[in-house]
């Protein structure tokens, strides 16, 4: 039952969430530290209760250590205690419009495998399709036996 809800929940993405979150992306990537790749990403990660955390890319001389704007954003909501995920948006600068890599992917499939995702640039362009499109065949915690699943 809870599956068929969360595929409803993309189609029930109304124009105006996913205008707020691309304005929050778009917000957060003001604030991206990307002085080695110069390609500053936003992403805006909405919570069940409609709340945002927002997150930026940051980067590291130690380019292995740097941080996708995604992960910062969904390391933040879980720190905070929210692990229920509703929506990402994502902006970079375009004209192609940029997909999650494939570590956010992973990441994000971990919580929210049927979250749909806004991939945006600051034109105001985007495309959206959910984590599980992004990811087909996902490695989850029902691979590992049920460990780690969650309920
Ligand atoms: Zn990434």
């Amino acid at each position: 039952m809870e599956e068929i809800g969360r595929k409803e929940a993309v189609i029930m993405l109304t124009e105006n969430r996913i205008l707020r979150l691309i304005d929050a992306a778009k917000e957060a990537r003001k604030r991206a530290y990307a002085p080695y790749s110069r390609f500053p990403v936003g992403a805006a990660l909405e919570t069940g209760c409609r709340r945002i955390f927002s997150g930026c890319n940051i980067e590291n001389a130690a380019y292995g250590v740097s941080m996708c704007a995604e992960r910062v954003a969904l390391f933040k909501a879980v720190s905070e205690g929210f692990t229920d995920f509703t929506a990402l948006a994502l902006v970079t600068a375009g004209p192609e419009i940029a997909s999650p890599c494939g570590s956010c992917r992973q990441v994000l499939s971990e919580f929210a495998l049927h979250m749909p995702v806004i991939m945006a640039n600051v034109a105001g362009e985007y495309q959206v399709k959910t984590v599980a499109q992004l990811l087909p065949a996902a490695f989850t915690g029902a691979n590992l036996g049920g460990l780690g699943e969650r309920t």
